[in-house]
């Protein structure tokens, strides 16, 4: 990895966990390696009322070292839909106000774990599609274990939305199809480098079309298993990227370059990112 920016093949990481704590004393330093690392923009991903407030935060408080560099979502995670009130609508209405907001989300279904119950994650998720619609935002997906019911509530929510990205995509091929029938953009992330677990995935990512392709680590989770036999890093962080891109080139036809281009003009536009 050269340390030198090259802006034709820069890389846009759309879905960061910034506000983890396992970045809050290294935050600076993340960022810069990023940089260094051809990565020229972040999406963080914000995943509760409060955790959005704190993505907008650090959107400012890095703003003068890294201008135009760092964006972030704003909506409530399936985990906390419980969370999801009569006064959530207004409060993310009024969060999504900041100009650092470029998506609501994350949002959708978790049925693996349910740590809100399905009821509750299907309100919180119903209408936070209804306040994407109402922003005219673009949305950001998670599903784990849900993908039928996520498929129903979005099919009927679709034709308002404007653009929406399944993020870190490990589904099957009907899914994927699925979701593509929306019109959908997939995130792929460094599951894809997972030998084991990521297998399913490398056979289908030849099936996405470039113009729907978009990539991120979803870090500090997920390090691609690269890092953890050669180091002893283990926690992800954006500067890991590009060997998610270069994964995802050995079952595509176009190069590194190539993919490298395109998802970045496929994630400007779709946050129009500035
Ligand atoms: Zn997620």
């Amino acid at each position: 990895m050269s340390s030198t920016i090259r802006s034709e093949n820069a890389l846009i990481d759309i879905g960061v966990n910034l506000t983890h704590r396992s970045f809050e004393k290294t935050l600076i330093s993340i960022v810069n390696r990023a940089k260094n690392a051809n990565v020229s923009k972040l999406v963080i991903t914000g995943i509760s009322e409060l955790d959005s407030i704190k993505g907008i935060n650090i959107c400012k408080d890095l703003s003068k070292n890294f201008p135009n560099m760092i964006y972030t979502t704003c909506g409530i995670h399936p985990h906390h839909a419980k969370e999801y009130n009569s006064e959530s609508f207004n409060n993310l209405k009024e969060i999504a106000s900041d100009k650092s907001v470029v998506a609501i989300g994350e949002i959708g279904l978790d049925f693996n774990r349910n740590i809100s119950t399905p009821k509750e994650q299907e309100i919180a998720f119903e209408n936070q599609l209804q306040l994407a619609t109402e922003l005219g935002l673009p949305v950001f997906l998670h599903e784990r274990d849900a993908h039928k019911r996520q498929l129903e509530i979005l099919s009927t929510h679709r034709a308002q939305l404007k653009n929406v990205v399944i993020h870190c995509f490990t589904g099957t091929k009907a899914a994927l199809f699925n979701y593509l029938d929306l019109d959908l953009y997939i995130g792929i992330t460094g599951w894809i480098c997972d030998e084991r677990r990521g297998g399913e995935l490398k056979n289908n990512v030849g099936n996405i079309p470039i113009n729907r392709l978009m990539v991120e680590t979803d870090a500090p989770y997920l390090l691609p298993n690269i890092i953890k036999k050669t180091s002893k890093n283990r926690i992800n962080e954006p500067a890991f990227l590009p060997l998610v891109v270069e994964e995802i080139a050995k079952h595509r036809p176009e190069s590194i370059i190539e993919i490298s281009k395109k998802t970045t003009s496929n994630s400007t536009q779709f946050f129009n990112l500035i």
